[in-house]
């Protein structure tokens, strides 16, 4: 099927392309040049005095896996109200807020304009369970990162500084599981966990069972990750998440690194870093850390981040910081889950309310706005709401009216504690994104620092991933008129999805599946046979599964995209 796409507004910063006329062309799933297209066959779609833009790329998102399924099971009541009937050749049905089920995630992000979404924390040994919902999520293209920092196998290698060894094992994992990143979640923490500790674990703190620390996990995954010359960095869930005072955790992590970037790129990922950009002693005494990050974020450019932005309302908080969750049920006395899978991590799960009334909940609100108005490069700044942990993903269109609109942040700033309003610094910051900016942080940056190549762009070869909004940047002033920016961003005009319409007029007019990408990074046949000799008898000794049937195989994902990597290991 051949589109093209007339008389838009185009958007698309990684060809640096603000708000210019220009004709995009598909063909076959790519954009092409438009004189490749024959018009007189072609499907064209007329976008005067609307916004083009590439597809929206999601780098934190908790969609799939053992805990999302959980929370589901904990959460009936999430399930009552909110549904999408089925349209028999069209669109299946779903339930779900917080929790969604599998259509509804794909749906409702495609609706919005979103066409790749990351799975950011899945246990390797649960992984299989991930891909088999990942696959059962239409439209979107899809990635996962499974967690490292307490496995038990690659701990051993980094408390013996093998670092190589650690690599080639790692590179192992990955592709065994077909994950795309390095996840650490409050690293060492589920291991301490086990032990009934690492409640606030600290970056200098000793983890029980180790003789190592936090730091020299983040630093040896860091260190492994640029010898695998993976496309994406570490991407970190600080220590001390959630307490007051984190702040100066999150900034020792952003620095723990900083020696070990050697070109002008990011080597860390700091996510959802409203969550740890604390000040204060207490939850009552709870302030704001965005100056300090900014700060750091401004003069550093080997640190990228995500925001994990509060939204209000529901939520149903999931980590893998198993000790957090405690906490949290504690403060929130309710319904708790927690799990520990075998030698590798584990898991909490504890549904939440965030009150506008609440002091500690429109601190953190103003938090996560504050690091996204501070810092100043929107290449390394990604909103998110660090679905459902702060709010779900579907209120993404608020936050960029927050980000865009002055007035907007204001009216709900007259709204919530005034204790905080009056403690933040929120109501002081004047900066409002532009849409392209918006078009970066929410698509170019967030492709680029996944080094999705055919994501986030749309120049020729690109996937033709590719969204109209409702916005006439030459009539709409979005500082005014940010209800109409929310509008367009609930329900785009259209989404195209590899080719395929998928969108129209802000309903789902076509089922598709899209890719899960996965890495397979180049390990020297020597090395790595070495490593799996060696982890082979603490496998049989740790693991309740045989090492053949923790393999997940290609053929057992629906389109699995395998991309291979040059690595530094000799
Ligand atoms: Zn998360």
């Amino acid at each position: 099927m051949e589109i093209l796409i007339k008389n838009g507004y185009v958007y698309d910063p990684i060809n640096r392309i603000n708000g210019e006329r220009v004709d995009i062309a598909i063909k076959d799933g790519k954009i092409v040049s438009t004189d490749l297209i024959d018009t007189r066959r072609a499907k064209v779609i007329d976008a005067k005095n609307k916004t083009v833009m590439p597809g929206g790329v999601d780098i934190h998102s908790h969609i799939a896996g053992p805990k999302v399924t959980a929370g589901r099971l904990m959460r009936p009541e999430d399930h009552y109200k909110v549904f999408m009937r089925a349209i028999p050749g069209v669109r299946r049905s779903g339930t779900g807020r917080t929790t969604p089920s599998t259509n509804l995630i794909g749906y409702k992000y495609a609706r919005m304009g979103w066409t790749t979404v990351v799975e950011p924390a899945t246990p390797p040994l649960e992984t299989r369970h991930t891909h088999e919902e990942l696959d059962d999520i239409p439209i979107i293209d899809k990635l996962c990162f499974p967690l490292f920092d307490s496995n038990w196998l690659l701990l051993d290698y980094i408390q013996d500084k093998e670092y190589e060894k650690g690599a080639a094992l790692l590179a192992y994992l990955l592709y065994a599981v077909k994950g795309y990143a390095i996840k650490l979640v409050a690293p060492g923490a589920a291991e301490a966990w086990g032990y009934g500790k690492g409640v606030g674990l600290d970056i200098d703190d000793a983890i029980p069972g180790y003789d190592l620390t936090p730091r020299e996990i983040i630093r040896g995954l860091c260190r492994i990750n640029e010898m695998l010359k993976l496309p994406h960095t570490i991407h970190v869930h600080c220590n001390r998440l959630g307490f007051p005072g984190n702040y100066e955790t999150t900034l020792k992590t952003m620095d723990a690194v900083s020696d070990l970037a050697s070109e002008d790129r990011p080597v860390i990922h700091i996510t959802h870093v409203q969550f740890t950009g604390y000040t204060g002693w207490s939850w009552d005494t709870l302030g704001t850390g965005a100056e300090e990050i900014a700060r750091y974020m401004n003069t550093h450019r080997h640190v990228s981040l995500d925001l994990g932005q509060i939204v209000f309302g529901d939520a149903t908080t999931m980590t893998a910081d198993a000790p957090l969750e405690f906490v949290l049920h504690h403060l929130a006395p309710g319904k708790w889950s927690g799990s520990d899978v075998e030698a590798e991590t584990a898991a909490g799960i504890v549904p939440l309310r965030y009150r506008k009334r609440s002091y500690a909940n429109a601190m953190q609100w103003c938090i996560g706005l504050e690091v996204a108005l501070l810092v100043q490069d929107a290449w390394r700044v990604i909103p998110t709401t660090d679905h459902p942990n702060a709010g779900r993903f579907t209120r993404y269109p608020w936050l960029i009216a927050w980000l865009m609109s002055r007035r907007a942040r204001e009216k709900v700033l007259k709204r919530v504690n005034r204790r905080a309003a009056s403690r933040a610094i929120l109501p002081t910051l004047d900066r409002e994104y532009s849409l392209y900016e918006v078009a970066i942080a929410t698509r170019a940056a967030p492709a680029k620092l996944l080094g999705l190549k055919h994501k986030g762009h749309l120049g020729i070869g690109a996937d033709a991933d590719v969204v109209i909004y409702d916005i006439d940047p030459k009539s709409i002033d979005p500082s005014k008129d940010h209800a109409e920016v929310t509008n367009a961003f609930r329900r785009a005009a259209y989404t195209i999805k590899g080719g395929k319409i998928v969108v129209k007029n802000g309903e789902i007019v076509k089922h598709v599946y899209g890719k899960t990408y996965c890495l397979k990074p180049c390990v020297p046949h020597d090395l790595l046979e070495s490593v799996v000799e060696e982890i082979k008898p603490k496998f049989r000794e740790w693991y309740s599964v045989s090492l053949e049937n923790y393999i997940i195989g290609e053929h057992e994902i629906r389109k699995p995209e395998v991309i291979p990597v040059e690595t530094l290991l000799k």
